[in-house]
């Protein structure tokens, strides 16, 4: 077998089948990513392959740096084509980490190239990518299409005008491109800039913030003004759920001492934490849609990095927080009052992917959908070893056949082919085991099930028509 041939990851015959007969010509439905809509909107052409492929992606940063490549070379003011052969220099040293698979991936499905990556190779690949990357064809509509990308979902903040969405919703562009309300800033109250947040959010819709309850009603307003252009999902990153119990009164009281500057204690920024988060999650039960909840990233760990480039720098890594009992009475109680919205669990720490995956089945049917999911692997999960992971062990304690699927959660146009790498995977598991005599020879009945996990599930669950 030769470096990624068509029967990459595909080690049977069965998973081969499978692959090309029921998983390779599903269209993408992306619903966490955190590409810029503007970009999207304005149909943009990138100058080159670096502006598209390292501007902004802290995982090949990461490498670059672990590789003992100079922060000019990466962030820095270095020219796109001395950052370009600082990267091409580093992948063959990325082996074995996802970005090797992906780097070439991507080569080959945009690019038609076969060639490795290499200091030697550096200059003829990005003047064959930079020359096409300045066609129509590889336009950001252009490279969505070519993907086959039916829906996508951005990540954008309550305050968000949502301007370029309206845009795309009056273009003529095939693919769907939808908002996801994302309130982190309006949750982390300890932070510095807390209260500018708020006058932000408060000019979005000129109402004053001067109380719990017409935070709450501002973000309401936000709710439904996302809902209309289309949005029905919602996201949160946190590092875990707050452990506190639940009270509008006490929230209303610490909030009112935030207004004023007030030093609030631990305990009382989860008491608001979790009440903001409960009645936000009511107004996504009563629309429909789908609280996405990552938990576990400790983020931020080199603040001499983040000083100089900001968050996001490539400084983020696994927490070891307590998880289960903060999420068990969270959906509990809002469960309870017949307001849990259905919702996607994502951890971060492989420690966690029993408890997630328990936790989810303790809210798992409402009229023939799994309610409550077990995330695909994110993040420093999302590579060979995590996604099999997690696929086995949402099969061992859930049902895999009512998984909602992929998610590129990234910020280049380049990674659509990471659902490929999803499909190939997820084929060659099933076909391993009906090789293996562990699972029945109904290619067809396992191929419906592939189909339902890279598409029509997470079609069914969003209720995109
Ligand atoms: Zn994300």
């Amino acid at each position: 077998m030769s470096f990624l041939d068509d029967n990459f990851l595909l080690k049977t015959k069965t998973a081969q089948r499978l692959y090309y007969k029921y998983a390779i010509d599903l269209p993408i439905i992306d619903y966490h990513n955190h590409l810029d809509p503007k970009e999207i909107a304005e149909d943009k052409q990138f100058k080159n392959l670096t502006e598209i492929w390292l501007q902004g992606d802290h995982y090949k940063w990461r490498a670059m740096r672990a590789n003992g490549i100079a922060e000019e070379y990466i962030t820095g003011n270095k020219p796109d084509s001395k950052k370009f052969e600082a990267w091409a220099e580093t992948v063959p040293h990325t082996m074995r980490n996802p970005l090797f698979h992906w780097t070439h991936l991507e080569l080959r499905r945009y690019f038609n190239i076969d060639e490795l990556l290499t200091e030697k190779t550096a200059s003829i690949i990005y003047e064959k990518c930079s020359s096409a990357l300045i066609t129509k064809e590889y336009s950001v509509q252009a490279l969505l299409s070519k993907m086959n990308v039916e829906i996508l979902c951005t990540t954008d903040d309550p305050s968000d005008e949502l301007q370029y969405h309206q845009k795309i919703k009056k273009s003529n562009f095939k693919t769907k491109v939808l908002p996801t309300f994302r309130p982190d800033n309006a949750l982390l109250i300890e932070k510095e800039d807390y209260l500018s947040y708020l006058e932000k959010l408060s000019k979005s819709s000129n109402i004053e913030i001067n109380s719990f309850k017409s935070l709450i009603t501002i973000l309401k307003g936000r709710v439904t003004y996302f809902h209309e252009l289309g949005c029905r999902l919602c996201d949160h990153g946190l590092s875990n759920i707050p452990k506190a119990v639940i009270s509008v009164k006490n929230a209303s009281f610490i909030f009112e001492k935030r207004l004023k500057n007030e030093t609030l204690s631990e305990s009382e920024m989860n008491c608001f934490k979790i009440t903001l988060l409960s009645e936000l999650a009511k107004l996504y039960s009563a629309k429909d849609w789908t609280m996405q909840l990552h938990l576990g990233a400790i983020r931020n760990n080199n603040s001499r990095l983040k000083e100089e480039i900001g968050a996001d720098a490539g400084c983020d890594s696994i927490g070891d927080f307590e998880q289960a009992e903060g999420l068990s009475y969270f959906l509990n109680s809002l469960d309870c009052d017949g307001q849990l919205p259905k919702t996607i669990l994502y951890n971060l720490n492989p420690r966690d992917n029993e408890v997630f995956a328990t936790m989810a089945g303790n809210f798992i049917s409402d009229g023939g959908i799994n309610k409550v999911q077990y995330g695909a692997a994110w993040w420093f999960l999302d590579q060979k070893d995590g996604i099999e992971k997690q696929l086995n062990t949402l099969s061992n304690i859930g049902l895999l056949s009512r998984f909602v699927g992929m998610l590129t959660d990234s910020r280049s146009f380049l990674s659509f082919p990471r659902h490929e790498y999803f499909r190939r995977i997820l084929c060659n598991l099933f076909g391993n085991d009906i090789e293996n005599g562990e699972l029945p020879n109904d290619e067809e009945f396992v191929g419906k099930i592939i189909q339902n996990i890279c598409y029509y599930n997470a079609k069914a669950y969003f209720k995109s028509d």
